[in-house]
């Protein structure tokens, strides 16, 4: 992973997997990248199985050294009315990901998104399409697209009361943060 990061234009660790409870080969895998952002500081992204052993993720990475706010736990929208675990995560001052927008999730997004941002953690969200990568979703084959946070999800935020000063920075100032880095050669 070091070696590819310092030999190729590689902008993030991710997105590093792990389904439930983390078994021990993936706790490995998540010690290594950690090792890999030590070595690099480049920002890690995870997976977990719709937010499941999501601050397990967080213990492991940051354990290995890992400072929270060079952390996104992804995949976090899919927790079904949990509100604690991505309340959490921002506490300790990682970024939640609330993903696969623009589809048949959204009502519950936005209710999640709401009561983040009730409890101020407007600063910790990262927003994105998870796109399937089995073309349905694709503009080509009628689908939404790439854009559909942009085009889909965000409009439901607007109406639900959210101002485009908290849209701007969730969309721009916070991947900034996050992504932003000084490379260690
Ligand atoms: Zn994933």
């Amino acid at each position: 992973m070091i070696r590819q990061a310092k030999t190729q234009p590689i902008g993030v660790i991710g997105e590093i997997g792990a389904w439930d409870a983390m078994t021990p080969d993936e706790r490995k895998v998540f010690r290594a990248v950690a090792k890999a952002h030590r070595a690099t500081n480049l920002a890690i992204v995870t997976h977990t199985n719709f937010g499941k052993g999501a601050l397990e993720q967080l213990d492991v990475l940051e354990l290995a050294g890992v400072k929270a706010g060079r952390i996104a736990i992804g995949h976090l929208g899919g927790l079904n009315d949990d509100d604690a675990t991505p309340k959490a995560i921002a506490r300790r001052g990682a970024f939640v990901g609330f993903d696969r927008q623009g589809g048949p999730g959204d009502t519950r997004q936005v209710k999640m998104v709401m009561a983040m941002l009730d409890a101020g953690h407007a600063a910790n969200l990262l927003f994105s399409s998870d796109l399937s990568t089995g073309g349905s979703q694709l503009k080509r084959n009628g689908g939404p697209g790439y854009s559909k946070t942009l085009t889909v999800f965000m409009p439901k935020l607007r109406e639900a009361g959210v101002d485009e000063k908290t849209l701007h920075g969730i969309m721009v100032d916070n991947p900034r943060r996050l992504l932003a880095f000084m490379p260690k050669h």
